[in-house]
């Protein structure tokens, strides 16, 4: 199906917003003076999947390997820059002041990433206008129809894969070592920005060996029938409740019943 879209410079997507950056993207940003956070969540992969599953193995592609207790996981990290109200980067025109090196996911807004969502009217900021123009971003065969749009969804997925075995060293580094179960929510973590920043320089360094497989994960849920399973399974899992201290919380998208 056709999706009809056209942006009005709303300006609502550039505010009080968690924008998903690529590690190089993240740099940035913290050298601009912004904060960046860190979203982790942990799934459980006992072996790998059959060939054909291709969501899965999307998953695979963005996330590095890792343990928590007896049980193998794939890890997906994800650099957020955070901002309370507008961007730091919107001018009173509403346009972006960045515009020619603003992140890849202000480019591909409201289009998805993931191949395997579909775009959610619903769940996007655009106003109802938006939809409603001439402009065309999805074609019916599914290509987006700004080439712009099209190579930043690219962009961002190779960012992912590219990313993942660096997310694995910041973490080692920062020791990071829980996330929440995929699906559930996910553990935030927020490093004080210069502690990021030299994390994420370091990492880069392609000669580090350090956390391409992470041990010592603790999975954390705010459901006691998920923890019950968890604990079965052989893991180190944490209740929702567990995980507050400076710069780390849980964020939950499911409703809860744990300690
Ligand atoms: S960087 Fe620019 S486009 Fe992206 S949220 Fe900020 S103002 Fe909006
Ligand atoms: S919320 Fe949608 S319509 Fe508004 S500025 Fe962002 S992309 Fe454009």
């Amino acid at each position: 199906m056709t999706i009809h879209f056209s942006c009005t410079m709303c300006g609502r997507c550039c505010n009080g917003l968690r924008l998903p950056v690529g590690v190089d993207e993240a740099i940035a940003w913290l050298r601009g003076g912004g904060d960046v956070q860190m979203f982790c969540e942990a799934i459980p992969w006992p072996e790998d999947p059959a060939v054909d599953n291709l969501p899965a193995w999307y998953k695979h592609r963005r996330s590095f390997s890792a343990t928590s207790g007896q049980l193998p996981l794939r890890v997906i990290v994800s650099f957020m820059a955070t901002f309370e109200g507008p961007c730091p980067n919107l001018q009173p025109d509403l346009r972006c002041g960045i515009y020619e090196r603003r992140p890849r996911a202000c480019r591909v807004y409201p289009a998805e990433v993931n191949p395997f969502f579909q775009v959610d009217r619903a769940g996007k900021l655009c106003p109802p206008e938006a939809w409603q123009a001439e402009g065309i971003l999805q074609n019916d065969d599914g290509e987006w129809s700004d080439p712009e749009v099209a190579q930043a969804v690219v962009g961002m997925r190779e960012a992912d894969a590219r990313d993942a075995r660096v997310k694995a060293r910041v973490c080692a580094m920062l020791g990071i070592a829980m996330g929440g179960l995929s699906n559930e929510g996910v553990v935030v973590h927020a490093p004080e920005r210069g502690r990021l920043l030299a994390a994420l320089e370091s990492a880069l360094d392609a000669d580090s060996a350090v956390g391409d497989t992470n041990a010592g994960w603790s999975i954390v849920s705010n459901r006691k029938a998920t923890l019950e399973l968890l604990r079965s399974a052989g893991t180190v899992s944490l209740g929702a409740s567990e995980v507050g201290s400076e710069g780390i919380s849980y964020m939950g998208f499911v409703v809860g019943d744990s300690e």
